[in-house]
């Protein structure tokens, strides 16, 4: 069965009320994408229609390319994993695998070596003969995805995986993860999450969602250095947001005149400046701009500053500072001109 999956203008609404609005978006075969967003912004909802759980009003859905809008979930061939793993507490491990297969109802020996191979794949091969309560969180969670990869799907849905997981395991499980997507080369993979170091680390792409509706999608670089919205701007990575005016060969900020790629925005127009706080220096240099310092906190490998300019706060991450300023100093702080990115304003209401 090939992969891929198409939503091609999907809309989903609850008693009237839309709560995942024409939504477009390709998962190629082989890719892994992300759909991020808070909670609420419809991308669990995105995920149920396309395992066939809940039915479009309208718009199609499709997999490699065969429209299965109209097909049930256990015609599609889409593996799932949810965020309470959903195991059977009475069967053991390796039955709790071969579930889905012997609901296909494939022959025992297909199921035996499937079952094996899914549970090497997570590493699970010493459990096989344990019950779900003789497992770790973490562990549980590893069968609950042996028992989604046992059906061979070329999709694969994971719904916020590792929600239920402590810090540390997450952050192992993540790491398992990327590399299960290596044995799985052909399979396309959406995995929903609102953890942006998740979608971060694990996609291809990232869809960004807000509001029931697709805000913006694109590679993690893509997204963190052009985001397009004010939205994507700050929900993935940190950024300064300043409300600026457009003039010839920059913007207006305050009283300071900078110099960034005004692309084809209007001379008056007014702008949102977007500057990563890792991006920003201190002292001056090109397009600098003057203001107090607010706040200063010692993170560890940096210090975060927060400066006045102009009564717009600017956060600036500042690594290897002997003799950081103190609250109420005055500082000069600068970025490069191709470290800004200009946000048209009114994009976030696309
Ligand atoms: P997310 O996964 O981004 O947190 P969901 O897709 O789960 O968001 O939910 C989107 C919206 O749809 C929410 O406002 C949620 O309350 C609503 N919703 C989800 N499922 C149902 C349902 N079965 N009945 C009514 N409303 C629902």
């Amino acid at each position: 069965m090939s992969s891929g999956i198409r939503f091609d203008r999907v809309s989903v609404a609850y008693g009237g009320t839309t709560v995942l609005d024409s939504l477009d978006l390709t998962v190629e075969p082989g890719e892994v994408m992300a759909l991020l967003g808070p909670s609420g912004s419809g991308k669990t909802t995105a995920l149920r229609a396309v395992a066939g759980f809940v039915r479009p009003v309208s718009g199609r859905v499709f997999l490699g390319g065969r429209d299965v809008t109209d097909e049930p979930p256990y015609r599609r061939g889409v593996g799932m994993v949810v965020q309470q793993y959903a195991l059977f507490p009475h069967l053991r491990v390796e039955d709790n695998v071969a579930f889905g297969l012997k609901a296909r109802k494939a022959a025992r020996s297909e199921i035996r070596g499937r079952v094996a191979e899914a549970l090497e794949m997570t590493g699970m091969a010493d459990y096989a003969r344990r019950r779900p309560r003789e497992l770790s969180g973490g562990q549980q969670q590893r069968v609950a995805i042996a028992r989604a990869l046992a059906i061979r799907p070329s999709v694969l849905l994971l719904d916020e995986p590792l929600s239920a997981l402590d810090a540390q395991l997450r952050s192992g499980m993540l790491a398992e993860l990327t590399r299960l997507h290596r044995e799985l080369p052909d399979a396309s993979i959406l995995y929903v999450t609102h953890d942006q170091v998740e979608a971060l680390t694990l996609a291809d792409r990232i869809a960004v969602m807000d509001k029931a509706r697709l805000q913006d999608v694109g590679t993690p670089q893509e997204l963190y250095r052009a985001p397009r919205t004010e939205f994507t701007a700050s929900f993935v990575g940190n950024a300064n947001l300043l409300p600026v005016t457009v003039g010839s060969g920059g913007v207006v900020l305050g009283g300071a005149e900078l110099e960034v790629d005004t692309g084809d925005a209007a001379r008056g127009a007014s702008a949102t400046l977007c500057v990563r706080p890792h991006l920003v220096g201190l002292g001056p240099g090109p397009n600098q701009v003057v203001g107090t310092v607010s706040e200063v906190q010692w993170r560890g490998a940096t210090h975060r500053l927060y400066v006045d300019v102009d009564g717009h706060r600017v956060m600036a991450d500042l690594r290897e500072l002997r003799e950081p300023p103190v609250h109420g100093e005055a500082v000069t702080l600068h970025f490069a001109p191709e470290d800004a990115v200009l946000l048209a304003a009114g994009v976030t209401d696309a």
